[in-house]
């Protein structure tokens, strides 16, 4: 009966998009409808924390707008259009007062960046990244010779700062761990692309936290934990994302960390499936490009017709921090073994072996990320 309505993408980031591609690839005629709350410009986000050294503005780092790509994808393309509930029973997503019915939907609507509730009247200056919108409200804000605070030595905290050097400006970055990127990088790899930053002006403050931040006579002071006051103009907030679950859960579908799924990508609802940011696909949630590329494929052909369980390669995943690029390939967390290193100043390649001497993951810095293609080939994917 609900065969002659749409398939419904609900978000237009490259899970959403990538997921439209695929299918047409399977199907030219499907009906889909994509549904986004924002203005539905097809971008890389992975693009945004290179901006400044690609000499690109939001604009430059727009790739096609929505006519363009409902054109291309042959689809009804929704924008600003925010999805309030889901009602799986009718097979009916919720618009506000409106409402839209599927034959199938595809949550794809990504992570919310973690806020963190720091006292002071300093907060309008600060800025998380998470989109294209985010992006041209920083870049409006930052101003030549702009002081930049960055919140989170993570991945996307260690990128923009590299980006932010790159273009000229001051950067401090905070974060509470020891290190930079802990949860990604083993330490020797850290400590390599933390020195090459800091040689490139990237002033660190570790082990300590923002615990105010207050308005000063230009821009605010930053109050640290450790007792030091920093003086920024912009103050970016890159302490981490967590899936959208809310609206998920609301509708009965069942959510951990993300919204739970199958190798199939179904939810628990009958005929509602995820992918991207927003999903926990088999226990995992993996909040890259790769992942939710191999899920797209997959899911294209399911909901073609022909029932796909999502397998995954070895997907390394790339720092961009140009004054010391690193690829690395964690170790699944439960393998035993150790880190067998090789090292020349800041170019690191590090393998972690197991007692055969199996290379089961790596991580290269400075030239040895070269090696990065040939290392993934002989590493067992993890998720497989
Ligand atoms: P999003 O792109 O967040 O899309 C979500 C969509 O859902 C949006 O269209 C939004 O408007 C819509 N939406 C949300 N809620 C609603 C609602 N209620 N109603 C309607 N629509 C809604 N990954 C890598 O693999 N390599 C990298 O180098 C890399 N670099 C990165 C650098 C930065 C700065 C950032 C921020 C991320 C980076 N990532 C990288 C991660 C990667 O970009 C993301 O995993 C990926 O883009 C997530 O895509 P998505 O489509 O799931 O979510």
């Amino acid at each position: 009966m609900t065969e002659q309505h749409p398939i419904v993408i609900v978000g237009t980031g490259l899970a959403g998009y990538s997921l439209a591609r695929e299918i047409r690839k399977q199907d030219k005629d499907a009906r889909i409808v994509m549904v986004t709350a924002d203005d539905g410009v097809s971008y890389s986000k992975p693009m945004l924390s290179t901006g400044l050294t690609k000499g690109k503005d939001a604009e430059g780092l727009a790739q096609a707008g929505t006519e363009t790509m409902a054109e291309q994808l042959n689809l009804e393309l929704r924008t600003f259009t925010t999805v309030t509930g889901i009602d799986t029973e009718g097979h009916r997503l919720l618009l506000g007062d409106d409402s839209l019915s599927y034959s199938k939907l595809v949550l794809a609507w990504g992570a919310d960046v973690i806020r963190l509730t720091i006292p002071g009247d300093g907060q309008e200056r600060v800025f998380p990244i998470n989109d294209l919108g985010d992006y041209r409200v920083f870049r409006k804000a930052l101003k030549p010779g702009s002081r930049v605070a960055i919140m989170g030595a993570g991945l996307i905290g260690c990128e923009f700062a590299n980006d932010l050097r790159n273009g000229g400006y001051e950067v401090e970055v905070i974060a509470p761990s020891d290190a930079v990127m802990p949860s990604l990088l083993p330490a020797v790899a850290a400590d390599a692309v933390q020195q090459e930053m800091e040689a490139l002006g990237v002033n660190f403050h570790l082990e300590t936290l923002v615990e105010r931040i207050e308005p000063a006579e230009t821009g605010v002071t930053l109050f640290l934990a450790n007792g030091e006051k920093l003086q920024a103009d912009i103050v970016i907030s890159a302490v981490g994302l967590r899936p959208r679950i809310q609206l998920a859960r609301a509708a009965g579908i069942d959510t951990g960390r993300g919204i739970k799924v199958n190798r199939l990508l179904e939810t628990s609802a009958q005929d509602v499936y995820a992918l991207g940011d927003c999903a926990e696909v088999d226990g995992h949630v993996l909040l890259y490009v790769l992942p939710l590329m191999a899920c797209a494929r997959a899911l294209a052909k399911t909901l073609t017709g022909v029932p796909t369980e999502v397998t995954y390669g070895t997907m390394p995943v790339m720092v961009k921090t140009p004054c010391c690029p690193a690829a690395v390939c964690p170790p699944p967390s439960d393998a035993e073994g150790y880190w067998e290193t090789e090292q020349d100043g800041s170019h690191v390649k590090t393998l972690f072996k197991n007692a055969d001497g199996e290379v089961l993951g790596f991580a290269v810095t400075g030239r040895f990320a070269l090696e990065k293609q040939a290392l993934s080939k002989i590493v067992p994917p993890i998720h497989s």
